[in-house]
């Protein structure tokens, strides 16, 4: 056993890891970092980015197929065997990189599992890690169903890596993963399921909205089963057969399951330092500081913080985790979180939903726009483009902000400005924006 000592020890190298260490080593701390998996976690090498490839193929298979008869002759056709050679070129050399500018840096890497001795000591591997501040930055992975034949079911980091895409796929779960994966199988040609156990998929988004976007999904060809449980998985000869109460039986060639994420705390020995945790994450005061020993810090995915498990909150998070070992003492204050899904419409939502806006009438005013019919949105033929602005009556301020077009994540990143800047609709008359563009259309959602 070899024993180390830094003033910082990193247990994860995802987005939110990454970001402790570099910012605490280029502030002149000794840093480690430990990786039991692949240098750079989640979001760059089985998360947003890889996915967002496969989705730009569905997005050009989409929007020719939208122009067809319009001055495009052929839709698009997806080769998914070539869009995964694409999709590996942003993955492949991530975690070689990573490492070397960890070590560029000057932050000492370890590969293997961490766990806690004690509240300030660590073993990965044959190796003893002593550190004055410790960060748990181990993210989160796909919850497994407890059912029979839960071995077929696979998780989003193998629909990621799919050689081939069957011709039927069922996705279990009725979260954003499920439907922006449904969303590219579709654009790809395929049959498509998604089985979700009650009928409020994407529930933190605004349900009229959701209600739109799966009878779009439907009329292209989804399969959606709603109110429907699933108690085993067979395979029968080449297929898969999925049961459930009611007589609920489907076949189909592969199933994902996206039935939510856990915080990556099992093997960790939490217990050898006294670190309090629940089934959502470990437990943090605003500092991100764990309950027993401010020390030991938790951001990212495994913290059960206020912050969503998306790739900017836990970015944010961490930097608040770095200020504070550095020595000051700040609280995390979250702004308003801008959230998409990358669907076909994209479905958006920031701030304040619908029903709390209507809870208080005096004072909050909702603006529902229909723009199907605008120049933005006719020039590309989408068959829907809805927007719901939540205003301060006081103020004019933009308070929450929810959209339904292809345009959805471009319009929430505006209203991610407008709500930080505390600026109205109104004070954007004077900002001249290139036109045509959405960005011209923001000043008529007034
Ligand atoms: C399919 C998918 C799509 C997504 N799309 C988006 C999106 O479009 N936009 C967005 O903002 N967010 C998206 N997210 C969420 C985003 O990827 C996560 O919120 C973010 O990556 C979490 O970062 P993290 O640093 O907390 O954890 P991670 O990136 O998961 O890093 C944790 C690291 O810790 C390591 N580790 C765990 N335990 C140990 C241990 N004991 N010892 C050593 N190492 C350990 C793991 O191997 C892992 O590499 C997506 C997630 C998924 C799964």
């Amino acid at each position: 056993m070899t024993e180390y000592t830094y003033d910082v020890v990193v247990i994860g190298s995802g987005a939110s890891g990454t970001t402790v260490a570099f910012e605490t080593r280029s502030r002149g701390l000794s840093v480690a970092i430990v990786e039991e998996r692949s240098w750079g976690g989640t979001c760059v090498l089985r998360g947003c980015d890889p996915k967002k490839v496969l989705i730009g193929a569905a997005e050009a298979t989409n929007f020719s197929k939208r122009l067809r008869g319009k001055g495009i002759k052929q839709a698009a056709t997806i080769s998914w065997t070539e869009l995964m050679a694409f999709k590996e070129t942003f993955v492949e050399d991530v975690p070689e990189q990573r490492l070397r500018s960890f070590q560029d840096s000057g932050i000492e890497t370890f590969f293997g599992k961490a766990a806690f001795q004690s509240n300030n000591t660590l073993q990965v591997g044959e190796d003893i890690l002593k550190a004055k501040n410790i960060v748990l930055a181990t993210g989160a992975a796909p919850n497994k169903m407890k059912i029979p034949g839960n071995e077929y079911i696979q998780t989003s980091d193998d629909f990621l890596s799919l050689q081939e895409l069957p011709d039927s796929i069922t996705f279990i779960g009725g979260g954003y993963i499920s439907f922006e994966f449904a969303s590219i199988a579709l654009a790809a040609g395929k049959e498509v399921h998604i089985i979700h156990h009650n009928s409020k998929p994407l529930k933190k988004f605004d349900p009229d909205f959701v209600a739109a976007l799966v009878s779009l999904m439907k009329e292209e060809g989804v399969h959606f089963h709603f109110d429907t449980d699933i108690s085993k998985v067979e395979k029968k000869a080449d297929t898969l057969e999925i049961s459930g109460p009611n007589s609920f039986s489907l076949r189909t060639d592969v199933i994902i399951g996206a039935t939510g994420r856990a915080p990556n705390i099992a093997h960790l020995n939490l217990e050898n330092a006294q670190i309090e945790y629940t089934r959502k994450g470990i437990s943090v005061n605003k500092n991100l500081q764990t309950v027993n020993n401010p020390h030991i810090y938790a951001c990212g995915d495994v913290a059960a913080s206020k912050g969503a498990a998306l790739t900017p909150v836990v970015s944010m998070e961490a930097a608040i985790v770095a200020e504070n070992i550095l020595g000051k003492q700040v609280a995390i204050d979250y702004p308003a979180i801008p959230s998409v899904v990358f669907t076909s419409p994209k479905l958006s939502s920031i701030g304040i939903s619908i029903a709390e806006a209507q809870e208080q009438p005096d004072k909050y005013e909702i603006k529902s726009h229909d723009t199907t019919e605008w120049y933005t949105y006719k020039r590309t033929n989408e068959s829907l483009a809805l927007a719901k602005i939540i205003t301060d009556k006081n103020t004019q301020q933009v308070k929450g902000a929810h959209f339904l077009s292809e345009e959805a994540d471009y319009m929430i990143n505006y209203m991610a400005l407008l709500m930080k800047a505390n600026l109205t609709l109104t004070d954007l008359q004077t900002v001249l924006f290139a036109y045509p563009s959405p960005a011209s259309d923001l000043t008529a959602l007034n």
